[in-house]
């Protein structure tokens, strides 16, 4: 299978960690930045760096954009111009687009002109460093939906030694124990009479309310 094109617009800090990323994992790298100075920063580790204003239609078409497999509008600011990109992408027929919004209301627009997927690094970055203070157990918190999260934390103390029957966490939080890790090893399938271990980690998938009432009983 060929290797999926990238190509990310605006290399402020979101937008460049994306390419570099993409490009330390081997993946072709069109990185686009109105500003010749961002493009010359980053031209030593992707692919191809260009200066170009991504609310040009006819610079992004003479670019080639359409034939990549997935675009990244990383416009942080500049409100207006992420929109416009998106629209020009859409109507250049991009098949995935991501696109970085600054708050609700922009994610909303995104949506409705069709970006494939909104991403709200800032919104998204404070949740898990709050979800982290309250409760130091915390490593990992992942919204999937409006109701619905995942978090990952290491094993409390009082769960250590005991089975996942004896805790219950399903009926007395109504969160359900998706995985759990011990070092390398990830057990996807728990069974009711596994055994929590020290430095265990549990996978644990629930209505954001009841994780949060769990995570406040394990701080
Ligand atoms: P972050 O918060 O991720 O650092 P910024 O808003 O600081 O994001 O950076 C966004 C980048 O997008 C800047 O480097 C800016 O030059 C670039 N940018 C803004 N508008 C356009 C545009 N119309 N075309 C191309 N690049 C743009």
């Amino acid at each position: 299978m060929a290797k999926k094109q990238y190509a990310v617009i605006g290399m402020g800090r979101f937008g460049s960690s994306v390419a570099h990323e993409l490009s330390e994992l081997g993946f072709d790298v069109l990185a686009i930045d109105a500003d010749e100075h961002k493009i010359q920063d980053v031209s030593d580790w992707v692919t191809h760096a260009v200066a170009a204003d991504s609310t040009d239609e006819d610079a992004l078409r003479s670019l080639g954009l359409r034939n990549f497999d997935v675009v990244v509008v990383a416009i942080g600011e500049d409100i207006q111009a992420s929109i416009m990109t998106t629209l020009i992408l859409k109507e250049l027929g991009v098949p995935e687009i991501i696109v970085k919004a600054q708050n609700e209301l922009h994610g909303k627009v995104l949506n409705k002109i069709g970006a494939d997927k909104v991403v709200f690094p800032e919104r998204d970055m404070g949740l898990r460093v709050a979800h982290h203070l309250i409760s130091p157990n915390i490593l990992e918190y992942i919204e999937l939906s409006n109701d619905y999260s995942i978090v990952e934390m290491k094993a409390p103390d009082f769960t250590i030694g005991k089975n996942l029957l004896k805790l219950d966490i399903r009926a007395r939080y109504k969160c359900n124990v998706l995985a759990i890790k011990k070092g390398s090893e990830l057990n996807i399938t728990p069974n009711a009479t596994d055994v929590i271990e020290p430095d265990d980690v549990l996978v644990i998938v629930g209505k954001t309310e009841d994780l949060s009432e769990l995570e406040l009983s394990y701080a």
